[in-house]
């Protein structure tokens, strides 16, 4: 058959106009559909919003779950549940969500890395530590800059204990970070391996990490404490206290952490001139309430009742508030039997004051603690522990 193509011309046009027509109606609905899915996955997502504003996230989730229900293309809302999962502690539901978006195809860089990161969070938060740390390896293979994973990295070490790796990581941080204080940490570091290394017996090796946290910062002042706990184990107390001066030095507040170890030391030989000696010069050097409070109970073992009660007096003035002067001068009244009102009147307050012992306090956050500590649990600052004031 032969046709001829000017008479089939309109035909052909009117078709091509029937589907074109076609094509933009189904498109317009196509639209249509999508505005009003993208419309109610939007509020989902808005009301998700209001209850996490208002600690709701119970019902956060389920707004959230149904979003994802009508969009599953949109990965905010994907880390917004895990991120909420993770919050209430239902840390295998956020990792599989998180796994589940580090596998898509496509998945830009940047989200990519974010999800790295927060999976390494929440196997931290589940205590799978390992797994933890080899997320953040990856995060900081990818983008070896990333400040915030090195740190978190750090932290995971030292949760761990493995202060050989924390260590390493905190001078590639250095390196990163020029105007931070690193020195402090770094020495810190190493004053836990040498006290590692004294619980296993080996001095040797002990003492060369304590006298290298020195060399890194001279401040460190747990690095002279550990030095002389270490030379009194050898025998050297002269030695030992020679360590101890240098930590007073830096810290006197830190007097009854040392008056602890003295106490052990009198049974020695001739510790007690030594330990007179030590003293005398530290008050010498750095006068203060805690150095005369200590020398008081050493002229006491010297049986100098008087002298003791002398810097005592001393103690008190310089700070009114060391309710354990207060105690050892009422226990030296009431031993060597003044009988006069003063007396009673000390008996009756010994009797009713609960006098409290030395506590610490971070200056960071606040926390308090009845130990000495030097790093803490709460902020994670370095020596930020000092004597907390009675008041
Ligand atoms: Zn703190």
């Amino acid at each position: 058959m032969d046709y001829d193509l000017a008479e089939l011309f309109p035909y052909i046009i009117a078709v091509l106009c029937l589907i074109t027509i076609f094509l933009v109606i189904s498109y317009l609905r196509q639209r249509k559909r999508d505005s009003l899915k993208r419309k109610s996955g939007d509020d989902l997502i808005f009301k998700g919003i209001q209850h996490i504003l208002s600690n709701n996230t119970d019902q956060a989730i389920e707004e959230f779950s149904k979003a994802v229900h009508i969009d599953s293309n949109t990965i905010e809302i994907y880390i917004a549940l895990a991120d909420l999962y993770r919050s209430k502690g239902e840390i295998e539901r956020a990792i599989r969500i998180r796994q589940n978006i580090i596998l898509r195809p496509n998945l830009p860089e940047e989200i990519k890395n974010r999800a790295l990161f927060d999976l390494a969070m929440d196997y931290r938060k589940g205590g799978f530590l390992n797994s933890a740390l080899d997320f953040l390896l990856e995060v900081t293979q990818r983008i070896p800059i990333d400040l915030r994973a090195w740190k978190e990295m750090e932290r995971l070490y030292q949760d761990m204990k493995d202060w050989k790796r924390a260590h390493e990581i905190r001078k590639k941080i250095a390196s990163m970070e020029k105007d931070g204080k690193h020195n402090n940490i770094l020495a810190h570091y190493l004053c836990e391996m040498g006290k590692e290394r004294m619980k296993e017996g080996e001095r040797g090796k002990a003492k060369s990490y304590l006298k290298k946290a020195i060399s890194t910062h001279r401040g460190c002042v747990d690095a002279y404490l550990q030095l002389g706990n270490l030379y009194i184990q050898n025998g050297n107390i002269k030695k030992a206290l020679g360590y101890w001066k240098n930590a007073i030095r830096f810290r006197p507040d830190l007097m009854p952490i040392i008056f602890e170890s003295l106490e052990e030391l009198y049974s020695i030989g001739d510790a007690l001139d030594i330990i007179g000696e030590f003293l005398r010069k530290c008050k010498e050097e750095n006068p203060s309430s805690y150095i005369s409070f200590a020398l008081a109970r050493h002229l006491l073992k010297e049986g100098n009742t008087e002298e003791a009660l002398k810097e005592l007096k001393n103690s008190l003035e310089m700070n009114p508030k060391l309710w354990e002067a207060w105690r050892l001068q009422g226990e030296i009244l009431l031993q060597s039997q003044r009988g006069d009102i003063v007396v009673d009147a000390y008996k009756a307050l010994l009797e009713n004051l609960e006098i409290p012992s030395f506590r610490y306090q971070c200056t960071e956050c606040g926390l308090e603690s009845q130990k000495m500590l030097w790093q803490c649990p709460k902020c994670r600052s370095w020596d930020s522990f000092y004597i907390k004031e009675a008041g």
